[in-house]
């Protein structure tokens, strides 16, 4: 295998000088202009390691996890290889989950969105086959979909392959342990022997490595080298948060945390401009800094918030290189770096000359497993932090008031009101508290002083669709909970179906809820507990799945193995012997014996 590693990507600040463009990688104009209208600055090192060897027509393995800008990097040489608009797909990418097949296929077609006849298609269990077929019938050059339902597709001949020129299994690791593993390799098999093909994993255990050299030919292999020390005067946190509520977040934090200046990074130089505005809107003294910005007026920028006439500065990568600045007391990483080396840069531009700093790192739901990484790298521990919520930032600002108070009491021009004050008191009689509140209403916006209470959160079944399931053990969901239950975050009734695979056929809970969502069309918050047994396991999932859906879940396999997903009817004495059927036909036909489970009191 040849290696194409850590050297091949530009390290650390080093990398930002002098990396590459994305016009130095050879990339046509026509994606120039796409990468141009979406505001990236320069390609991430992942993107400047894996774009020139896809390029030439080389085969890739790519150690890189979610964030590090991985699609583009295998989305855009594959786009410039596109031949022709013929019907026939010429890529496939593999992605273990709908979301991601969803993300992965709006990433081409942001990339695309200069090259007319370009189709994107993206095929995931749980979506209606219909649609699929009217879009594979309408051809598309490139498909995204779950291994599971590109199976299906095949097998029903409806999906053809000859053509295919690129081959993308996202996310390797994933989908092999969500039990995709012969479903991957069948389709690296009985596709044409010459595609290229690009593995990405965020790690890389045997059985990758053994496919790789069994189905690759002399892969480059890509790995970013991690930087691996910080400043340890550098706290770090990381908190929750996902993207909607970013701002509210962040706004929370500026309320709460005391600090002198503050770098916030995002990504893209719209994003800059963006969030700087936000902030001045709310009263902040916030400016951007991108690569689009002259050097002079970054310059001045920087100077601003030397002097304290900016408290906040917003930043891409590129812009903030180098940038030292004292007075930095915190760094926010409002966007997650797309890689471990970015990041150390990022919070080194806090804790200089000897001060503390503080980092926070804001990590969306699916961005979890990136901390790891980020801890590995920087050798210290990033301790979660909970959201300030709307007591502790009304606390906040009441003591701000009083501050005010306090300070103004100080003030050499307070013998002149208080002598104006005493005129008004005698005047008209009013009491002096009064007249303090009525100063403190020309001052103050009464109607916003304090945040309002954050509204009940709706039952609503998309709310945290990007929540894992709730939680996993050995024992089943009877011998746990007394009585029916609903799903603590959606509220959804749930019921106990029963899969015909267990610790016998080593499944792990992830393989069944990644099988399970991608084919049922669930989301990873309808799952409740899961048990698994012997010989099968115990899933909650809400009661009320439709026939398309347990039609679907009929035909799912887990490591090989159908599921024949019923639901459960309790221990093996009470059962009514449906075996395998249609467990929505069996709850029809007869009063079904299992216990549909009802809100708790
Ligand atoms: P990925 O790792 O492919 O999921 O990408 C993570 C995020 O990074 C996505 O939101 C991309 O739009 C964004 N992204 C990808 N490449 C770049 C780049 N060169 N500059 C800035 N953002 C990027």
């Amino acid at each position: 295998m040849s290696t194409s590693p850590a050297d091949s990507v530009p390290s650390d600040d080093e990398r930002d000088v002098n990396g590459p463009s994305f016009a130095d990688l050879g990339i046509d104009d026509r994606i120039l202009r796409a990468i141009a209208d979406v505001g990236y600055e320069s390609p991430s090192p992942i993107q400047a390691a894996t774009i020139p060897p896809l390029l030439d027509g080389a085969d890739v393995v790519g150690l890189a996890q979610t964030g590090t800008g991985k699609t583009a990097a295998f989305a855009i040489p594959i786009l410039m290889g596109l031949q022709g608009s013929g019907k026939q797909p010429q890529a496939l990418v593999l992605a273990p989950t709908r979301e991601l097949a969803i993300q992965v296929a709006e990433a081409f077609q942001k990339y695309s969105v200069h090259m007319p006849g370009v189709h994107v298609l993206p095929i995931y269990g749980g979506q209606n086959y219909a649609v699929q077929l009217n879009g594979l019938k309408r051809g598309a050059q490139v498909v995204v979909g779950t291994p599971g339902r590109v199976i299906d597709h095949l097998e029903r001949g409806t999906l053809d392959l000859t053509q295919l020129r690129y081959l993308v299994l996202d996310e390797a690791d994933e989908m092999l342990k969500m039990g995709f593993q012969e479903d991957v390799e069948r389709i690296l098999r009985d596709t044409p022997e010459d595609k290229q093909v690009a593995l990405f994993s965020a790690t890389m255990p045997p059985v990758i490595r053994k496919i790789s050299k069994q189905y690759l030919k002399d892969p480059t292999e890509i790995t970013v080298k991690a930087k691996t020390s910080t400043n340890t005067n550098i706290t770090q946190r990381w908190v929750l948060v996902s993207y909607q509520r970013k701002l509210d977040a962040l706004t929370r934090i500026l309320e709460v945390e005391s600090f002198e200046a503050m770098i916030i990074f995002v990504r893209t130089k719209q994003a800059t401009e963006e969030l700087a505005e936000k902030l001045r809107a709310r009263g902040y003294s916030a400016a951007a800094i991108n690569g689009d910005i002259a050097q002079a007026q970054r310059e001045r920028t920087i100077g601003q918030l030397k002097s304290g006439v900016l408290d906040i500065l917003v930043a891409t990568d590129v812009a903030a290189r180098g940038l030292d600045v004292d007075r930095i007391s915190h760094v926010v990483n409002y966007d997650i770096p797309h890689d471990t080396e970015s990041y150390v840069h990022r919070i080194g531009r806090t804790g200089r000359a000897g001060r503390s700093g503080e980092a926070l790192l804001f990590v969306a739901p699916r961005e979890r497993r990136l901390l790891d990484a980020i801890e590995r790298a920087t050798r210290q521990q990033v301790t979660e932090m909970q959201l300030p919520s709307v007591e502790d930032v009304n606390a906040q600002r009441v003591q701000k008031f009083g501050d005010t108070i306090t300070e103004n009491l100080a003030s050499a021009n307070l013998p002149l009101f208080r002598k104006l004050i005493e005129d008004y008191e005698r005047e008209h009689n009013i009491p002096l508290v009064d007249i303090a509140a009525a100063l403190a209403v020309g001052s103050y916006d009464g109607d916003n002083f304090f945040m309002e209470p954050d509204p009940e959160p709706a039952p609503r079944r998309d709310r945290d669709r990007d929540r894992g399931p709730r939680d996993f053990d050995d024992r089943g969901p009877r011998e746990r909970r007394e009585g029916p239950s609903r799903h603590r975050q959606t509220g959804a009734e749930l019921a106990t179906y029963r899969i015909a695979v267990g610790k016998r056929h080593k499944v792990a809970p992830g393989a069944i809820v990644g099988a399970i969502a991608n084919e049922g069309g669930l989301r990873r918050s309808d799952f409740g507990h899961i048990s698994i047994r012997p010989d099968h396991s115990l899933v909650e999932l809400p009661a009320d799945l439709s026939d398309e859906t347990l039609n679907a879940l009929s035909r799912t396999r887990i490591s090989g193995q159908l599921i024949q997903l019923q639901l459960d009817q309790g221990p093996p004495g009470f059962r009514s012997g449906t075996g395998g059927r249609n467990p929505r036909r069996d709850s029809r036909s007869e009063k079904p014996r299992y216990e549909r489970r009802k809100p708790r009191a």
